[in-house]
């Protein structure tokens, strides 16, 4: 995990952005699901910061769809239909660990 953190984060502390991924308990922040990848939720390619309250974890599936939109209302917009299976089924997952 050190390694993919600071590997993927470049120039972020590996601190801070434990930190980060702890708020969202190590999942993603838009389904739930277990994390695969950092999000820059304002993309970088829109002037989004490379800074830890720039970036959350977040699942393959939704990082596909969110891709680079921006604002957020429009990437709220997006995964909104796009992944409500993926909550839902991430939901079941998280029950069945308890
Ligand atoms: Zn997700």
């Amino acid at each position: 995990m050190r390694a993919r953190l600071a590997g993927v984060a470049g120039d972020v502390r590996e601190a801070a952005l434990a930190q980060r991924l702890a708020v969202w308990g190590w999942r993603c922040w838009v389904c739930g699901r277990p994390y695969e990848a950092l999000d820059h939720v304002k993309p970088l390619s829109v002037g989004g910061a490379h800074l830890p309250c720039n970036i959350r974890p977040i699942c393959t599936t939704c990082n596909n769809v969110k891709h680079n939109k921006w604002p957020l209302t429009a990437v709220m917009a997006a995964v909104k239909t796009t992944t409500a299976k993926e909550r839902v089924t991430g939901l079941r997952e998280r029950l069945q660990a308890v």
